[in-house]
């Protein structure tokens, strides 16, 4: 098997290919964006839509095996790849995890064997289901079944009034009323599951989100308390080995402040919090994409440096001078002049407010050192401490 294929050519597909192209693999990435970051590293790329029958020929005709890198890839093209070749994840997990009703019902199945449990919920499809919302759901957030991502698609209501309203804006399509938590904190797993039910984890991710999007990724020994991390990982373990998943698979929890742990939602591939493992762990989550993709060993990934990960966003890509966005270059050198800084730019063409450009990645022997590094970074890029 001498070439990989990936559907999707974002970020987490370009480090994708980084990490197939190190093992010795040639990639083929498909993507209906002709700039995309992952067709630029990659030998072979399909400018096509995801849906096109015959891209998906070429694509099965050049890569002996198949993954994604983007989670609302149709299931359906999944599916016609796995007819001759490997495709990891399935298309039955990947539909799953698109949809927030199925998805929460996996959690509750397994909270059931022992697992960890979702938010209270409700599902909401036709005005009986809203009449029939229990009090206890409010005040709640609202979130559409589908494709929603970095706080899209959902909306925080506090009455049956603002629910009423809030389900009218989104167009009345299928959604999940989750009673909204007190959180303390909130933390990701990522485990990789190979074709022979081995499943290996990566530490807990302390994750900050601002916006609606993940900001800063702190991960060292007692970013959150042991048992938790334990807990946490333990149910990451049994989210996959129940769906029979392969591949790499991400789930993100809240820590509430009564410190129990509840499930939130997963994402099946690799994830924005795990871009860390590439420079603090010996095997990255690209690389354990590679390997359960290629059939290859999965060997426990061990974590040498404490990491903090800061996502560079558009907005740094410009100056605010009299009300206007006067574009600007971050100040690299002086960030790289920082101890252990590993800059990673994505290869995006245009900045634009709220867009993934790039992060930097922090290592160092200790958790007080690598903070303190990265809070420097911060006053240097003008983003706010944390
Ligand atoms: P992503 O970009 O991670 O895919 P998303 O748009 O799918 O995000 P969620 O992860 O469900 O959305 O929610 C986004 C954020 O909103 C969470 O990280 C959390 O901060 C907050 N949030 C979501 N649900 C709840 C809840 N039930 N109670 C409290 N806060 C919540
Ligand atoms: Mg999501
Ligand atoms: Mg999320």
């Amino acid at each position: 098997m001498a070439t990989l294929g990936v559907l999707g050519g974002g970020q987490l597909g370009r480090m994708f290919v980084h990490a197939a192209q190190a093992l010795g693999y040639e990639t083929v990435v498909l993507d209906p964006d002709a700039g995309s970051p992952a067709g630029h590293v990659s030998q072979h790329f399909i400018h096509a839509d995801y849906r096109d029958a015959q891209a998906l020929r070429d694509l099965a005709t050049l890569a002996g095996a198949v993954t994604t890198e983007f989670e609302n890839v149709p299931a359906e093209s999944l599916a016609a790849l796995a007819a001759d070749r490997p495709v990891s994840p399935m298309a039955d997990c990947v539909a799953i995890a698109q949809d927030r009703i199925r998805e929460k019902a996996h959690f509750t199945r397994c909270a059931a064997a022992g697992g960890v449990a979702p938010a209270p919920y409700a599902v909401i499809e036709s005005e009986a289901d809203l009449a029939d919302v229990p009090d206890a759901l409010l005040p709640g957030v609202l979130k559409t079944a589908r494709l929603g991502y970095d706080g899209k698609g959902q909306a925080r209501v506090a009455t049956r009034d603002e629910l009423a309203a809030a389900w009218q804006q989104m167009g009345r399509v299928a959604c999940v009323l989750e009673q909204l938590l007190p959180l303390a904190a909130e933390c990701s797993v990522i485990v990789a599951r190979g074709r022979d039910g081995q499943v290996v984890s990566l530490p807990v991710q302390r994750n900050l989100h601002r916006d609606g999007i993940l900001a800063v990724t702190e991960v060292f020994e007692d970013n959150v308390p042991p048992a938790l991390a334990q807990q946490a990982r333990a149910a990451t373990e049994q989210i996959a080995t129940e769906l029979g998943y392969v591949g790499v698979l991400c789930v993100e929890y809240f820590v509430l402040q009564d410190g129990r742990l509840v499930v939130n939602e997963m994402a099946p591939r690799p994830h924005n919090s795990g871009h860390y493992t590439v420079d603090a762990c010996d095997v990255s989550q690209f690389e354990l994409q590679v390997r359960t993709l290629a059939g290859l060993p999965l060997t426990a990934p061990r974590q040498h440096s404490a990491a903090v990960m800061l996502n560079l966003l558009g907005d740094l890509w410009f100056d605010v001078v009299d009300g206007e966005d006067v574009p600007r270059t971050p100040p690299w050198p002086a960030l790289l002049a920082l101890p252990g800084a590993h800059l990673h730019l994505y290869g995006k063409a245009e900045a634009r407010r709220g867009r993934k450009m790039g992060h930097l990645t922090f290592t160092a022997a200790d958790a007080a050192s690598v903070r303190a590094t990265a809070q420097q970074a911060c006053a240097l890029l003008g983003l706010e401490a944390f």
